[in-house]
């Protein structure tokens, strides 16, 4: 097959270990710097032209799509679509895990397990939205925020408020969240990969700290999930309709709740601790399924 990676950087250790596991299965692996791919939408014979040339003959691709450029990313892999080039995870599934508000809708559509969380406009709402989610301690978390950045906890009711005000002031959409105590700063990263949980790892965040990224000091190891806690990662992934996601989930007193669903889920922490080839698996996955014109929604929201 002839594969993109869509990446800014093919020296991410992602990029890198995507390239080297196709080209291992004896695949043409091409990496597609995702902001000098333009496109030419016109009807009948769509193109992506790259460094003056059009784009030909691609099997698949695989979008690694920072949050900074979703917008142009996810157009240029809704370009690929239009040209049938079949997708590892479709634009349209990208573009919906990138807004936390959205995703967690669309989880609670299917009833999987959440953290209670509210969303208001209005300053005057405010003592009564933190009511909604319990009081404090609570989480406060900027919507399109990304490495625990923007994620905040409010220890008292005081502290809610004002933090709350001050991101209204600002025009910031945000949303609050009870906080989970019992996770102890842990989490769990799923790593799903078609119906399947292929890896998981717990992220334990540093002392003092609630946040567990590893971007934030937190640290890695291995962890066997429940089966409650595998299918909950799997019927997340579904909801969003990514077929390749890491899903975050906190292990709370009443069972698995999801905190995210991450799109462009990262290799290199989850190779690292579990020791799997997940870049290898990914491959295996196109093997399988890449057909073209295959999307499920050709670019339709
Ligand atoms: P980001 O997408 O920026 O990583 P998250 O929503 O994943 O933001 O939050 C970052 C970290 O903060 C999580 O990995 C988790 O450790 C912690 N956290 C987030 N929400 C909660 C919550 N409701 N209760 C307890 N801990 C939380």
């Amino acid at each position: 097959m002839k594969i993109a990676v869509l990446s800014r950087n093919p020296r991410l250790y992602s990029t890198q270990r995507l390239v080297e596991a196709g080209q291992q299965r004896g695949h043409e692996m091409v990496v597609i710097d995702t902001l000098r791919a333009y496109m030419n939408i016109a009807s009948h014979k769509p193109q992506i032209h790259y460094r003056g040339a059009p784009l030909e003959g691609f099997d698949a691709v695989i979008p690694r799509i920072g949050a900074s450029i979703t917008f142009y990313g996810c157009a240029v892999l809704r370009q690929f679509e239009m040209m049938g080039v079949f997708p590892l995870n479709e634009s349209v599934a990208i573009s919906r895990s990138r807004d936390k508000l959205r995703s967690l809708q669309l989880l609670s559509r299917k009833g999987i397990g959440l953290p209670i969380t509210g969303f208001a406009h209005s300053p005057d709402d405010i003592p009564d939205l933190i009511q909604m989610v319990g009081g404090a301690p609570l989480v406060i978390k900027v919507l399109e925020g990304t490495q625990g950045i923007g994620v905040v906890l409010c220890e008292t009711q005081k502290a809610a408020e004002s933090v709350i005000e001050a991101f209204m002031g600002l025009k910031q959409d945000i949303m609050v969240q009870e906080y989970i105590g019992e996770a102890g700063g842990a989490d769990i990263r799923c790593f799903v990969v078609g119906d399947k949980v292929i890896a998981a790892m717990k992220r334990q965040a540093a002392p003092g700290e609630f946040r567990s990224n590893l971007h934030r000091g937190g640290t890695a190891s291995l962890i066997k999930i429940t089966p409650e806690e595998r299918s909950t990662a799997i019927r997340a992934a579904k909801a969003m309709g990514l077929s390749v996601a890491g899903v975050d989930i906190l292990r709370s007193n009443h069972g698995p709740l999801v905190m995210e669903v991450n799109s462009s889920p990262g290799l290199e922490g989850i190779e690292e601790t579990t020791g799997r080839d997940i870049a290898g698996i990914i491959i295996q996955y196109l093997e399988k399924n890449a057909e073209h014109g295959l999307t499920r929604t050709r670019g339709r929201g």
